[in-house]
């Protein structure tokens, strides 16, 4: 089959696992609102099969694809162009065929700042940010919650080195945005933030949260970027100690939506789908 036959309506969700995958259900919500026409499945690759499932596919006619667990930094070495924050994320989570090749996003990030901004209605700049974590999906926002101008982000990590080489890659963003870009100790991050995101793994392996409550300016956005009930613990921490607690959900979503438009040229409303998902996911549903 031709690549343009069939395909500008393929697209699908890469990954190992990928059975749990949500974002078949997202995307075929917002075609169904957008009146697009596109058909959205999951496609299972073997761990040592990436780059063999991505020709495959783009021999079935796949227009585009998401890209999750463990294949992130795989897609950033396959696409023959990347987006300026992909290459500051060094990992992408969006592809695009275009032209015969792929081209490269990272919708991540601005997935995140979408959720905080807009969506929980927490303005970034000016404010004082602790970003918990410095693994693929640490590097993954950072260069978007810098773009936002904060006065202050500081990168926590257990390995504090990886922290540093985080914070070295994205020095230049922050000076540009005039944000102060500074590294910690996971046991040491400092006190009193506006904004805390617990980007480790840490509600994912059933882990206790990773910082004491110090951390947590009253009235602040605490943000785990789990979600569902692995979620909980991080949750009823911050309500405990008078935060605004979030979970990751509504950045699922809005990295989705920012993967379809890119897509597609139109952007989705979120409000629903995120609703709709959360009521899913809160009855227990699969
Ligand atoms: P990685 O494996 O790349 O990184 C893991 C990070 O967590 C590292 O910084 C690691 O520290 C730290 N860590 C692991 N376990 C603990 C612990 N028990 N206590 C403290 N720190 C710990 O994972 P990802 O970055 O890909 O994923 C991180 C989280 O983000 C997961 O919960 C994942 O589900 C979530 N996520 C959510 C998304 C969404 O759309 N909502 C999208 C992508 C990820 P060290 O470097 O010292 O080992």
């Amino acid at each position: 089959m031709s690549e343009s036959s069939v395909a500008s309506d393929l697209y699908a969700v890469i990954g190992h696992p990928v059975a749990h995958s949500r974002s078949p259900a997202i995307h075929t919500a917002f075609a169904t609102a957008t009146g697009q026409r596109l058909h959205y499945e999951r496609r299972l690759a073997p761990l040592d099969g990436f780059a063999d499932t991505l020709a495959e596919f783009a021999r079935e006619g796949g227009r585009g694809c998401n890209i999750t667990v463990p294949f992130k930094f795989e897609a950033f070495t396959a696409a023959a162009e990347r987006s300026e924050r992909a290459e500051l994320a060094g990992a992408v989570n969006t592809l695009k065929r275009e032209g015969g090749r792929w081209l490269a996003d990272n919708t991540d990030g601005v997935g995140l700042v979408r959720d905080i901004v807009v969506n929980a209605g927490v303005p970034l700049a000016g404010r004082r940010v602790l970003l918990l974590g410095a693994g693929g999906a640490a590097a993954g926002v950072l260069g978007p919650l810098l773009a936002e101008g904060p006065a202050e982000l500081v990168i926590a990590n257990r390995s504090v080195d990886k922290a540093r080489a985080l914070a070295e890659r994205h020095a230049a963003v922050a000076a540009r945005h005039g944000s102060a870009l500074r590294t910690a100790l996971l046991s040491a991050p400092g006190a009193a933030f506006d904004v805390v995101l617990n980007a480790t793994a840490s509600s994912l392996g059933g882990g206790a949260v990773p910082v004491g409550a110090s951390v947590l300016r009253p009235g602040c956005l605490a943000l785990d970027l789990m979600y569902g009930p692995a979620a909980r613990p991080f949750l009823d921490w911050a309500a405990g100690q008078g935060a605004l607690g979030r979970d990751g959900l509504g950045m699922l979503v809005e990295q989705a939506a920012e993967s379809f438009a890119w897509w597609r040229g139109v952007r989705p409303p979120t409000a629903a789908v995120l609703a709709a998902l959360r009521a899913d996911i809160d009855a227990g549903a699969h």
